[in-house]
């Protein structure tokens, strides 16, 4: 579904490319196909070999890009961004990739994913002196890497990483260097791929098909990736690794399209669709799937039961974007605009609703609502994820926990708000399952916090003084 009416939210994407002739052009057409992991904001800072430069602003690609602008981004080196906020909120001092300009030169940082001790990284370092531009918890590591003592990017970097927590997929670039870097639990995906002569990376493998470039191989947990005109090298700069991918790209973030390390995410969420019909079966006429990120797990489940798939509900592609409508209920109101249920597939029928995940309930007893109106006799919900009981950390605005549904009620209570005949999850070991990373890994090497509650890092407590505005 769209992530702002579940109320989901990714927070960025990131792309990187060093060794093009036309790296802005092709840092403008990666970030486009990453705007669904971020609307808010977008920029590149492209490296000519001497200097940095930069273009941002609020708003889509589209929005912030123009031929005359890519056209002044001149270099053969550039990294770029698109933001959802969340942590540290919106504004355009927020809008990545930060860049930073010094006696020796320039750095820019582009960052998805959220660090967890960067309050208390930020009173620290406030404390000797910083004084930090926006209130996006990635400036920090700017300040880490100016104060490191060191000279390289390799050797600031390598030392500002050791003092961070949480989940970060890095990319960094000044104007002979570029660096990605993977936290050690690789939370968030980064992929490496080639066009040309030329090193990609970005943040899912469909930036890597907009621009003709092949997959290399993912950036692994706690390493570091570094591309130069000498070629890529890499580094393992943090040997305790605990892989923990982040469940939520498969189930719902990443595009259809994109292999999250390796495995192709249509065919993890048909899979998902599959179990949940082995685990939660029920007799019904037709199978539908919330638009767009449920339909992979509708056509799953149908295929599993033999009761056929049909659109029963439609997005409208061409309404305006309902993040800024921050009420519940402009929110639902965005709903009703966003889909439509289709009359003459769903009357007199028994549906099977798939959706992909419930934050907050609103969405779903929208839809159900709107399917029986269309003269659905009977609506059985089927998620194709665990409930989300518990907030992210890393990244994703799954608000806080008295917001998440299935945190406040039991199963019954929500079948009964929501108005469904019946109302199904998928277990926690039917989404490893279904997505079928290695068994051998401790949780698959999958994040299952959201669901569990069992957090990969540490979580560190709000230690900033109660005056700061963080
Ligand atoms: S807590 Fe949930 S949304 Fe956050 S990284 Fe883990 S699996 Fe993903």
């Amino acid at each position: 579904m769209f992530a702002e009416i579940k109320g989901l939210n990714e927070e960025c994407g990131v792309f990187a490319v060093w060794g093009h002739k036309d790296a802005a052009q092709i840092t403008y057409y990666g970030l486009h196909s990453l705007q669904h992991r971020g609307q808010e904001g977008a920029g590149i800072v492209v490296s000519d070999g001497d200097t940095l430069n930069v273009h941002k602003g609020l708003g889509l690609v589209n929005e912030v890009f123009d031929q005359q602008t890519l056209n002044a981004l001149q270099g053969s080196a550039a990294i770029g961004h698109v933001r959802y906020a969340t942590a540290g909120g919106g504004g355009f001092a927020n809008v990545q990739p930060l860049m930073f300009r010094s006696q020796v030169g320039g750095l820019a940082i582009a960052h998805n994913g959220n660090i967890v001790n960067a309050n208390n990284l930020k009173l620290q370092l406030e404390n000797q002196g910083s004084i930090f531009q926006s209130t996006s918890d990635t400036e920090v590591l700017a300040h880490l890497i100016k104060r490191s003592g060191y000279w390289s990017l390799e050797d600031q970097f390598r030392h500002a990483l050791a003092m961070l927590k949480g989940a970060y997929a890095f990319a960094v670039m000044n104007e002979h260097q570029l660096i990605a870097a993977m936290d050690p639990n690789g939370l968030r995906p980064l992929a490496i791929g080639r066009i040309g002569d030329a090193y990609v990376v970005a943040s899912e493998t469909c930036a890597f098909d907009i621009i003709g470039a092949t997959y290399e191989r993912d950036v692994k947990p706690g390493e570091m990736v570094i591309i130069d005109d000498n070629g890529l090298r890499t580094e393992q700069y943090d040997k305790s690794t605990n892989p923990a991918i982040c469940s939520m790209e498969y189930v719902y973030f990443a595009r259809p399209d994109s292999n999250v390390e390796t495995i192709n995410v249509h065919t993890a969420r048909k899979q998902l669709g599959k179990q949940l019909a082995i685990e939660a079966p029920i007799e019904a006429d037709v199978v539908t799937g919330v638009p767009d990120s449920s339909i992979s797990a509708a056509i799953g489940y149908a295929e599993q039961t033999g009761i056929p798939y049909e659109l029963g509900l439609i997005k409208n592609r061409y309404v305006g974007r309902t993040f800024i409508q921050p009420s519940q209920e402009l929110r639902e109101q965005g709903v009703k605009m966003k889909l439509s249920a289709v009359r003459g597939v769903v009357e007199g029928k028994r549906v099977v609703m798939i959706d992909d995940s419930i934050v907050r309930g609103t969405t779903s007893r929208r839809i159900v609502n709107m399917l029986k109106e269309a003269g659905a006799l009977e609506v059985h919900v089927r998620i194709s994820s665990p409930p989300i009981k518990h907030p992210c950390f890393y990244g994703i605005d799954t608000s806080t926990t008295s917001e998440l549904i299935a945190s406040q009620h039991s199963l019954e209570e929500m079948r009964e708000m929501m108005g469904a005949d019946s109302l199904s999850f998928l277990s926690t070991d039917g989404l490893k399952k279904g997505i079928g990373r290695d068994p051998e890994m401790s949780n698959c090497g999958q994040c299952l916090a959201c669901f569990t509650g069992e957090y990969p890092t540490e979580i560190y407590a709000d230690t900033v003084h109660p005056h700061a505005k963080v």
